[in-house]
């Protein structure tokens, strides 16, 4: 036995450096308190060990540490966790259960993994954690209720409302100045914490509503505010809403004359992206269909279509089966001096074979920050390819939040090249496939982000389900599907060219 290690174990003592060990401090964030603090943790081997009493004691748990034993006991609602030095298992309520790695002592207190407590946590019947291992911070949520916070922050160019879910939740919003009001469906909220009297920004006041079947967070702000744009951490627990002033009406009119004037000079080059290729098979149906293949088709015939009938110069974002990253797909259409930028995709539904039944049809979809949970997760799928990209390319949809929205332009444009397709559709292709009953959405597509000019994501129909698959796979509806996007780009061409 190791005699030096055999003192009491004090978790805030200072421990000694081992070789290859670096403290590395984790961050902890309680709700609804708000309240920060940290936990010590180390580096070791590119992993994080977290020290075991200091996290036990934040999430309620009271411990001993047995010296002769070298065991740490945790004990919370007559649950048991005991750790043992440099053992591989551990005790929940007697029973025994192994561990990835042994527990270790390192200076006065023993560390664990934070992946193998983490595990563990699942099992118990407490505070919900959030953990965000990038920046290593830990969120406790000690609230029952599911809309746990509400806090807002000003920015540079506006103020950002926070909001922590217990769990993700639908939700809606509505703006009628002065109100913001959020709405999550089937929610309970604390109205005793979240409740602020406090100007931050222009956000004058907040308070939360608990009705039957849903809760409420309402905000009242001092001046017109644009659209609030929402989004969501990638957990789905906390959602974003970004308020900005509205712009005064001489900026207003400065901003969309500049972005007419770059369309009313006339639609001249367009690109067109199939969705997906090369190893990225996109969406796969029942059936074994893969989206690539329906993208590439469609494109191809949109592309002939152009080049037949229209002065209009086109480009594919990929002329073969090949894989093509995200970013690359836009800076082509940059390069190429593209007037519109056409991004054709085929929808899936996770879930069910009910779900998958239920859901069927077309939507098209322009760049923004999503306006409810279906946009995206429709977004979330699409942008999942960037993990076989061989170097990743750093899409943070947080950084953009109350950034990139100011600057989008061609968001008027997009919008109406939207409703345009979205008219189209429902005029030419209805009889054979539906439309997805949400209208136009909205929502942050990667492939579209960084896009300069106006742009659209076309979702063609649902691959999941089975007769929109077999609809998709048919030539004739391929052509169709090719017609109207055609028809509702030189809709578009005329309406700006003429300055309709
Ligand atoms: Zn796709």
């Amino acid at each position: 036995m190791n005699g030096t290690n055999r003192r009491p174990l004090l978790w805030w003592a200072v421990w000694a450096c081992c070789c290859g060990t670096a403290a590395a401090n984790i961050t902890v964030r309680e709700l609804p308190s708000g309240r920060t603090g940290t936990l010590p943790a180390v580096m070791r081997g590119g992993e994080l060990l977290v020290a075991l009493p200091p996290l036990f004691e934040r999430l309620g748990f009271k411990w001993r540490w047995d010296d002769p034993a070298q065991q740490l006991t945790c004990v919370r609602n007559a649950r048991q966790y005991v750790f043992t030095q440099d053992i591989q298992y551990y005790f929940c309520d007697n029973a025994l259960f192994p561990l990835p790695a042994p527990v270790l002592r390192i200076g006065a207190s023993l560390y664990l993994p934070m992946k193998a407590f983490l595990a563990i946590y699942k099992g118990v019947n407490g505070p919900k954690l959030r953990w965000d291992a990038a920046s290593k911070a830990l969120t406790i949520n000690k609230s029952s209720y599911s809309v746990a916070s509400v806090a807002c922050e000003k920015k540079q160019n506006g103020v950002l409302v926070t909001v922590e879910l217990a769990d993700s939740l639908p939700f809606d919003y509505t703006y009628y100045y002065p109100n913001v009001t959020l709405n999550f469906f089937g929610a309970t909220v604390d109205t005793a914490q979240v409740r602020s009297g406090r100007r931050i920004g222009f956000v004058d006041s907040l308070f939360g509503v608990q009705f039957n079947e849903s809760a409420q967070v309402s905000l009242l702000v001092t001046r017109e505010i644009e659209e609030p744009q929402i989004d969501y951490l990638q957990d789905l627990r906390t959602v974003l809403v970004s308020l900005r002033p509205k712009r005064s009406s001489a900026e207003g009119k400065r901003v969309s004359g500049s972005s007419n004037d770059v369309v009313s000079a006339g639609i001249r080059t367009i690109v067109v992206d199939p969705g997906h290729g090369g190893k990225d098979p996109g969406a796969i149906g029942p059936d074994g269909t893969f989206e690539k293949d329906i993208t590439f088709t469609i494109a191809l015939r949109l592309r002939d279509l152009l080049r037949k009938k229209s002065g209009i110069r086109v480009f594919l974002t990929r002329e073969a089966d090949d894989f093509v990253t995200l970013a690359d797909r836009t800076k082509m259409a940059n390069e190429r001096n593209a007037d519109l930028f056409v991004s054709i995709h085929v929808n899936a539904m996770p879930g069910s074979q009910k779900i998958k039944e239920t859901t069927k049809g077309y939507k098209v979809y322009f760049l923004s920050q999503a306006k409810n949970e279906e946009d995206k997760l429709v977004a979330m799928r699409e942008n999942a390819v960037i993990e076989l990209e061989d170097k990743p390319q750093h899409y943070n949809a947080l950084k953009n939040v109350l950034i990139d929205l100011a600057g989008n332009e061609y968001l008027r444009e997009s919008q109406d090249l939207s409703i345009l397709l979205d008219q189209q559709f429902e005029l030419s292709l209805h009889k054979k496939i539906p439309r997805l009953q949400l209208g136009i959405g909205q929502a942050n597509f990667w492939v579209l982000n960084g896009a300069y000019m106006p742009s659209i994501l076309i979702e063609t129909g649902f691959i999941s389900n089975q007769s929109d698959e077999k609809i998709l796979i048919d030539k004739s509806f391929q052509k169709d599907m090719a017609n109207a996007i055609f028809e509702a780009v030189m809709n578009f061409k005329k309406k700006f060219e003429t300055g309709l």
